[in-house]
Formats: C-alpha cells, sequence, structure tokens
C-alpha cells in the first residue's frame, strides 16, 4: 500500500449469503483496476472474506483491502437449512458492525471514507451515507427483488386494479408525494379508525370493476398493537376473498399487512406492469405479496422505500435485455447503472475463481457439440431428497451425458446398490460453471434460476430446464420461458423422472431446443454488444466510476 499514492478511499460493504458478495467483489476489483489511486475496504464477515479473497484476489489490485466483521450469530448457534434465520441474525447486527468497520478502516488507511458501495440488501446505509454526506451505491443482485415491490408502491391504485400498495403510515413522507389524489393530503397522524372503511372502500371500488379477479393489493397499517392492526385487516377484508393476511412489527411500530384477492386470480397476468405482461401472480417473489413479518418480506419492503434515494443503483445486468424494465427503473432511481453481465466482462467467474480441479472441461471436449446437460442449483439452495433421487434416476434411465454440481454424499440418492461408476457424468462438488457454460457441448442447463446463473447462461448460449425454488427464481423462470422462449419449466414444477425427461428430450434432441438456442443467440449477440468499448455497460461503468472516485 505504502508504495501506491492512495488520495481516496471507498468502502464496499458485502451480503455474506448466497453469491452476493462475489459479484461484488468482482465489481470492486473492476473499479480498483480503473481507479490505482483509491483504496478500497472490501467489508464483510470473515467466512465470505476468507472464501472470497483466499483465492480470487490478483495481487496486482493491492488497493482493496479485506476487512472482517462478525456474523452477529448467537454463542453456540447452530444454523439450520433454512438460511432465513442465520440472515436476520446478520442484519440485526450488521449496522453497528458495519459502522465500527468505517471508523476502524478509516483509522487504517488514514483517508476518510468517499463514498459507500454495498449489496442493495443494506437499506440501512443511506442513513449512515446521509450522515457522513457521501453517496451511496446498492448494487443489486437480483433485478427484480425490489423493482416490484417499488413498482406496486408507486402505482398505488392508480389504474383502480392491479397490484396495489396502500401505506398509511405517518412516517412515510414519500407517501404523501405520491400522485394518487385518494392518498393525497391524508392528515397524519391517521386515526387507526379511519383506515378500515378507507381501505375497504377502495376495495369496494376494486371489486366491483370488471377487471375485480385481477385484484390482489397489499396494505400496511400503523396501528398501536399487532391486534389492532389485525383487526383492521379483517375488517377491510370482508372475510371471504382474503387470500392471505399476516401481521408484523417494525422498529416504527406494528404493521397490519395483508394480500387480499380472490382465489382464481392464480391465472392473471400482472399485465398493467410494463414488462411484466407474462407473469402471473403466483410467479412472483413471496416478500412482493405481503408478509412483512419475514426476514425477506421487511427487507424488500424497506428496500422499496430507500432504493430510490441512493445516488445510484447498479445491477450485473445489460441494458438491450429487458429494455422496458430499464426505462421503468430509470424513471425510478436517481441513476440506474447495468454494469454487465460481469462474467463478460470479467472474463473470468465471479470469485473466488474457480479451477477445474475435476476435469470437466476436458471431458467436455470428448463430447458431441450440445449433448451434454449442466446441472446446478447454485450456492444456497438444496432439493430436497425426493427430487435429488428422481432425478439420479433419469440419469441412470437415459443417459444422457451430464456434468452435476452436487454437494453432499451422492451415495444418498442413488439406488441402493447402484454404483456411480455407472453414470454416463461428471458428479463435482463445484464446477466452472461459467466455462462449463460457455463450453460448445453443453447442451442444456438445469438451473433453480437465480440470475447470475441465468446470465451465465445467456452468455454461454445454453438453453434452461427451470426447477425453482424462492426469491425472485420462480419471476426469472417465468421471463426465461414465456418472455424470452430460451427455456422451460418443469411439468409439475419439480423434479420427477418424467418430467425431466420430457425436458431433456424436448431441449437436446427436438426442434424446441434448437429455437430456443436461435433466440438465445439473440440476447448472447445483444450481450456482446453491451460490453463492447463503446457499449452500454461501458458507458454505465464510467458514470459509477465518476461516482464512487469523485
Ligand atoms: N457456481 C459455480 N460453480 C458451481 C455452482 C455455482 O461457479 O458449481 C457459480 C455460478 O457460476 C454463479 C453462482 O455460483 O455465478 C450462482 O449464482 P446464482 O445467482 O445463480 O445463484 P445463488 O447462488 O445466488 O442461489
Amino acid at each position: 500500500l505504502k508504495t501506491l499514492t492512495l488520495t481516496h478511499h471507498v468502502a464496499a460493504l458485502a451480503f455474506p449469503f448466497g453469491t452476493h458478495a462475489g459479484p461484488l467483489l468482482s465489481l470492486v476489483l473492476r473499479l480498483a483496476a480503473t481507479a490505482p489511486h483509491v483504496v478500497f475496504s472490501f467489508i464483510t464477515t470473515s467466512k465470505a472474506n476468507t472464501s472470497l479473497f483466499s483465492k480470487s484476489l490478483p495481487s496486482s489490485l493491492p488497493n482493496v483491502q479485506a476487512y472482517d466483521i462478525l456474523d452477529g450469530l448467537p454463542k453456540g448457534f447452530v444454523p439450520p437449512r433454512n438460511h432465513e434465520v442465520t440472515i436476520g441474525f446478520f442484519l440485526k447486527a450488521a449496522p453497528a458492525y458495519f459502522k465500527r468497520a468505517l471508523k476502524d478502516t478509516e483509522a487504517a488507511t488514514g483517508l476518510k471514507i468517499g463514498c459507500l458501495v454495498s449489496d442493495a440488501f443494506f437499506w440501512f446505509l443511506e442513513d449512515m451515507a446521509e450522515e457522513m454526506k457521501v453517496p451511496w451505491v446498492p448494487v443489486d443482485h437480483d433485478r427484480c427483488l425490489f423493482m416490484l415491490r417499488q413498482t406496486s408502491f408507486d402505482r398505488g391504485l392508480e389504474p383502480a386494479y392491479g397490484l396495489g400498495f396502500i401505506d398509511l403510515s405517518p412516517s412515510l413522507p414519500a407517501h404523501t408525494a405520491t400522485p394518487y389524489p385518494r392518498f393525497v393530503n391524508i392528515p397524519t397522524p391517521i386515526s387507526i379508525f379511519l383506515i378500515p372503511g378507507l381501505v375497504f372502500a377502495i376495495w369496494r371500488a376494486l371489486r366491483s370493476t370488471d377487471h375485480h379477479r385481477s385484484v390482489s393489493f397489499s396494505m400496511s397499517c400503523q396501528t398501536k398493537s399487532p391486534s389492532e392492526g389485525y383487526s383492521a385487516l379483517q375488517a377491510c377484508s370482508d372475510g371471504s376473498d382474503v387470500m392471505e393476511e399476516r401481521l408484523g412489527s417494525s422498529d416504527k411500530g406494528c404493521n397490519g399487512y395483508g394480500v387480499l384477492g380472490r382465489t382464481g386470480d392464480e391465472e392473471k397476468s400482472l399485465d398493467f406492469l410494463p414488462g411484466f405482461s407474462k407473469v402471473k401472480i403466483p410467479d412472483l417473489p413471496e416478500g412482493i405479496l405481503g408478509n412483512s413479518e419475514s426476514t425477506v418480506g421487511s427487507l424488500l419492503y424497506k428496500m422499496g422505500q430507500t432504493l430510490p434515494k441512493a445516488t445510484a443503483v447498479a445491477i450485473n445486468s445489460f441494458e438491450e435485455l429487458e429494455p422496458e424494465v430499464v426505462n421503468l427503473l430509470k424513471s425510478r432511481f436517481q441513476k440506474f447503472l447495468n454494469v454487465g453481465p460481469f462474467s463478460l466482462i470479467t472474463s473470468s467467474p465471479t470469485p473466488p475463481l474457480i479451477k477445474d480441479d475435476s476435469g470437466c472441461l476436458e471431458w467436455l471436449d470428448k463430447h458431441k457439440p450440445t449433448s451434454v446437460a449442466y446441472i446446478s442449483f447454485g450456492s444456497v439452495v438444496a432439493p430436497p431428497p425426493h427430487e435429488l433421487a428422481a432425478f439420479a434416476q433419469v440419469l441412470i434411465e437415459t443417459g444422457f451425458p451430464f456434468i452435476w454440481s452436487f454437494r453432499g454424499n451422492i451415495e444418498d440418492v442413488l439406488p441402493k446398490g447402484f454404483n456411480k461408476s455407472g453414470l454416463n457424468g461428471k458428479i463435482v462438488p463445484w464446477a466452472p460453471q461459467v466455462q462449463v457454460l460457455g463450453h460448445a457441448s453443453t447442451g442444456v442447463f438445469l438451473t433453480h434460476c437465480g440470475w447470475n446463473s441465468i446470465l451465465e447462461s445467456i452468455v454461454g448460449g445454453v438453453p434452461m430446464i427451470c426447477r425453482p425454488f424462492f426469491g425472485d427464481q420462480k419471476l426469472n423462470m417465468n421471463t426465461i420461458e414465456a418472455v424470452w422462449e430460451i427455456g422451460v419449466g418443469i411439468e409439475g414444477g419439480v423434479i420427477t423422472k418424467n418430467g425431466v425427461i420430457k425436458a431433456l428430450e424436448l431441449t437436446l434432441k427436438h426442434k424446441e431446443g434448437n429455437e430456443m438456442r436461435e433466440k438465445i443467440k439473440v440476447l448472447k449477440n445483444l450481450a456482446q454488444q453491451a460490453v463492447a468499448s463503446n457499449g452500454s455497460s461501458p458507458q454505465a461503468f464510467s458514470t459509477l466510476v465518476e461516482i464512487v472516485t469523485k
């Protein structure tokens, strides 16, 4: 560090779960290479830093420094299979840990922090950045999670049908500025007794329209206690039409929060949202349709409120992939910067860099073009054992060549007595995914529809078989299947022997698979144009550099 003339200091704060920190580090490394006078403190848990930095940090970038914080877990806590509890502990402790880390890194470098770059989940940094009088640049991981929340919030009930969001909380000044006549000038504080009547009237109005079947709106009211909120919701819901209702409490008070809708709405598309005409209500991430009580639900809610205040929002995507959605978000955010696809720009996978220890690429070299199935469910999802067993059965019976990125003991999912050497493929603990998807022999990708995986599949020109699990994954599947037409969901939504065989045959053997390949080629070309020297992504990156290093 001493040999460099460092004049600026940027803190990058990373979310340590799933594949969030890797792409953020990948972006930070690009920024650091472009701005050698800036020192970047990369702050996340020691576990995440160890895994990222042990393999990936090129020695040529001494201006990126890892700084560890604790994970917030109570002593003796054994993380359950469901990451939500673990994430909850971390998020609760994170603001204080980060505050401390910012001070420590300033002391260590002797430089005041001039910008906060962070995972978009860290909505609380908006306040911190304001206090520090520095720009805040959240980097989003899942393109749609925050967007729908934001869209639904902003649109309110403007079209008198659709996904609406009513928030009567006096602590949300943004709302008084929204241009929806029914909600402007609501005096604050609002009496709880007004809310049921008001919302109920609107609900009635909605139901009386021809569009009532598409109504599914959430509402939130700040009340003194959960039971008051609950009564309010009960009163509004008119009983029979409630699909789901939940109550949550936040640090600002108690929120009654619910989703109202009629059963039978499931097939209704969200055609009132630009770019979402082919998306159906059940495809939406859980947190979007209410449940502000859950860790993810309340996170999304807060993101929806704070992201528009950020100096810029950056994302691992490229503008040409979804122009309509990009335009919508450009109108929502102060700056919306599509600076991806990362895997195409950095010509290396997202950190940690992956060595091909298992010889996947050499093995692929020996196979025919577009003949191999690649299987991975990302870094978090663990499909249930019966689905894994059904999938193993498919591989045994069909003999399709495959590479399976699999964690655990494969003997547990193979039929008793079956020797894995009888399989026509490779089972590896972690694959060099970007290269595997870029290999000519790879013909299809069975994926959980994580955003990084989708972009990498597009860049590799490989159609997808989708088995989404949670978060934005269903929405992503819908886009893959219905909008871009570059993949297919498994019949029945879960892995069954027949369902997967059908999907494999369709994508690897039938003309439909070739048609998908043609369509994905168009997107791949757009991605290549986007990252070309004068393309949209480098232009957005220049803007980012300017903001971050100013
Ligand atoms: N990945 C990999 N090798 C594997 C499995 C996954 O390199 O065997 C990488 C993959 O290239 C992608 C990331 O892990 O960049 C998974 O990210 P995604 O957003 O698809 O899913 P998540 O892990 O967040 O659920």
